[in-house]
């Protein structure tokens, strides 16, 4: 294994909604980021400002002080912190507010993990940190099942060595199931985490997507990935690889 760095990048999440801000969490975690995670506006500014902190996730609805006034009274106050804000569905003022008040990047709700996982990584490389892929943490961002392999920063497959080219949202299909190899993954579950928050998408649209994917898979060389279990979700089949294995 290539270097660690000596701490590890610190990300705070400002954010209400306890279902939300922990998905961000589990993922960012998961993704060797140092998390905390604060539910109100005024403890969210106050805990930014004690520092320690790389990153800020800042949303703009908050109980005790809204996140632009956090953002604003953070860059008023010198602070140097990368910050991200997450906006309303429809809040096309928000964006254009949330950039000029000084705010690093934006995404609006609903979004998926994974872009935001990519944003984050993004914003820590402008700044210099070492994205994950550099700074040894290579197992959380590799998957490897059977004769799949998939690199989540990069958004990219192999499938026996070649690459394979997936739609956004066949890809996030793809690494939902291979995080947990071997095991049934229910479809609500699967259709709440990528279909995001509060989404009323149908049963059906999961079904097309995990046939799209199963054909794309299958003429690159892993028919039979993916399982149905009837009655119940999915799973992905296949041995788990490590780094080094061949
Ligand atoms: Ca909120």
């Amino acid at each position: 294994m290539p270097h660690k760095p000596l701490r590890k990048d610190s990300i705070l999440i400002v954010e209400d909604e306890a279902r939300i801000a922990s998905s961000i969490s589990t993922a960012l975690t998961g993704a060797g980021y140092d998390v905390t995670w604060v539910s109100d506006g005024r403890d969210g500014l106050r805990t930014a400002l004690s520092g320690g902190f790389d990153l800020v996730v800042l949303d703009v609805m908050l109980p005790g002080m809204k996140g632009f006034d956090i953002l604003r009274e953070l860059r008023a106050a010198g602070s140097p912190l990368l910050v991200l804000v997450l906006t309303s569905r429809d809040g096309v003022e928000d964006r254009v507010r949330g950039l000029t008040d000084g705010a690093d990047d934006y995404l609006t709700k609903p979004f998926y993990l994974e872009e935001l996982m990519a944003r984050i990584d993004a914003l820590m490389r402008r700044i210099g940190r070492p994205a994950h892929e550099e700074s040894g943490k290579l197992n959380e961002v590799k998957l490897r099942v059977g004769n799949v392999s998939l690199n989540r920063v990069r958004r990219e497959v192999t499938v026996g060595g070649n690459k394979l080219e997936l739609t956004t949202r066949e890809f996030d299909l793809l690494v939902y199931l291979m995080r947990v190899p071997n095991a049934v993954r229910p479809r609500a579950k699967i259709i709440n985490a990528l279909w995001s928050y509060g989404s009323q998408s149908g049963d059906h649209v999961l079904d097309v997507y995990v046939g799209r994917l199963r054909n794309r898979l299958a003429d690159a060389g892993a028919p039979g990935f993916i399982e149905t279990v009837r009655g119940v979700g999915y799973r992905v089949i296949g041995t788990v690889l490590t780094e080094g294995d061949e």
